[in-house]
């Protein structure tokens, strides 16, 4: 299994500056190849990896937010070769098809199939097989997911008791959006990645989706910094590195 970053950018401020790209990430798994939280301009990131989007899998939104969300469309005319062939899953919540929907209705029809995500729930792709958290503690619904035990992805949520068994696994890979904790902002602040990363004991812990806090105290030094407190490896996703998992 490998996993690449087309982006490390979280939240608004990142994201409109693209002081780093917000294409989210790339899985590949023997033949099955899956774009998560595909974000603004994850169609380039993925061109410029000379990534054949005709023979992507699926495309897994965790979150209607635009930082998660901004290139479905586009990704699913890709998947699709620009709807002329029947192919390929989308998987997202619920919300981001019904009220104020980020997927546009003229292209649903393109991929084989579009699944609703519901909490705890395992889903196939060709093989490969991911499921759900329980619902996140976010603006919108939102779920983290688990490759088996291989990958765990804890996407945007407030910290809540349960976080870290839910997504543990070899590899974790944590959204560390802002330095201190904020109680109106539903998002995990470093201390909350810290106690995750504690408590789960993966074998290596990848931090992404970067907020401006997190990127101006250089997400390079706090991964190195919590590698030397937990005796875990911590690393900072960097645009375009890819893990063996
Ligand atoms: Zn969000």
């Amino acid at each position: 299994m490998k996993l690449t970053f087309m982006g490390t950018a979280g939240a608004r401020f990142m994201v409109a500056k693209q002081l780093a790209a917000s294409g989210g990430m790339y899985l590949e798994d023997g033949a099955t190849r899956i774009s998560l939280d595909p974000g603004p301009g994850a169609i380039v990131q993925y061109a410029k990896r000379k990534v054949d989007l005709t023979k992507l899998d699926a495309i897994v939104i965790s979150h209607r937010h635009l930082d998660h969300s901004g290139d479905v469309n586009v990704m699913v005319e890709a998947m699709t070769d620009g709807g002329f062939k029947h192919r390929g899953r989308l998987y997202c919540p619920s919300d981001a098809l019904d009220e104020d929907p980020v997927v546009l209705n003229y292209l649903r029809r393109f991929p084989e199939e579009i699944i609703r995500l519901e909490p705890d729930t395992s889903y196939s792709v060709n093989g490969t097989t991911f499921t759900t958290s329980p619902q996140h503690i976010h603006q919108s619904e939102t779920y983290g997911f688990r490759f088996g035990d291989r990958l765990g992805w804890v996407t945007d949520s407030k910290y809540y008791d349960g976080i870290a068994e839910q997504h543990k696994a070899e590899v974790m890979v944590i959204h560390t959006v802002l330095m201190q904790c904020r109680d109106e902002l539903p998002h995990l602040c470093l201390d909350d990645v810290a106690r995750i990363i504690r408590d789960a004991k993966p074998r290596l812990a990848i931090l992404t989706h970067f907020g401006m806090t997190v990127w101006r105290a250089h997400p390079w030094e706090l991964a190195a910094d919590l590698t030397q407190k937990l005796g875990i490896e911590v690393k900072a996703a960097r645009d375009g590195m890819s893990v063996e998992l």
